[in-house]
């Protein structure tokens, strides 16, 4: 089993340390052709949405990976891989639109948004969250299972064989987020 992590900004260095802990294979996706070597799943990191998304159509790499998420490739969105997901972005654009979820950007705000909280999540138990100019789920469709909220906000939640978080796993301690998904999607 191999997972190709998003590599074209923001926090995917991270993801690769965990998957490391976990002892699973993966390798980062920069170009058009990292995308001729077979992988089994799919992780968008955190980071910044806007630049992501032009640098994902700049580079060519937009309808290929929609066509093999769509197809139902397991993808993993953290905080701007889960706006990259949502069908419907508010303070943006949609990007691969592929899950039923409004996304707010920015929702606590640019400067106070930053905050850690711990709180339960469906499956796992309680579990840290780190907040970094995070988004939240304003609106879940009804093919959406809701897996986390904190201060009454959707902040993790699964559609087929995506998952999402608004808040960042890769940043704890605790490998339990990225197990959970290996578990559920890719070792069935
Ligand atoms: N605010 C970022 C965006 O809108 C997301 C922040 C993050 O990924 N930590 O893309």
């Amino acid at each position: 089993m191999r997972i190709g992590i998003l590599a074209l900004q923001g926090a995917f260095a991270e993801h690769g340390a965990v998957l490391d802990r976990l002892g699973e294979e993966h390798f980062e996706i920069r170009r058009r052709a990292d995308l001729e070597d077979d992988f089994d799943g799919l992780i968008l990191p955190g980071g910044e949405s806007t630049a992501m998304r032009k640098l994902l159509c700049d580079l060519n790499l937009f309808d290929p990976l929609r066509e093999r998420i769509r197809a139902g490739l397991p993808v993993f969105g953290t905080c701007a891989g889960l706006i990259l997901l949502a069908r419907e972005v508010e303070g943006g654009l949609p990007c691969f639109a592929s899950m039923d979820i409004r996304a707010r950007r920015n929702a606590y705000g640019r400067q106070l948004g930053s905050f850690y909280a711990e709180e339960t999540f469906d499956g796992i138990g309680r579990i840290p969250m780190t907040f970094i100019r995070a988004p939240y789920i304003a609106e879940a469709g009804k093919g959406v299972q809701v897996l986390a909220e904190t201060g009454g906000r959707i902040v993790a939640a699964r559609q087929g064989s995506q998952l999402v978080t608004a808040f960042h796993p890769e940043l704890d301690e605790s490998l339990a987020v990225h197990r959970f998904w290996i578990k559920l999607f890719l070792k069935k």
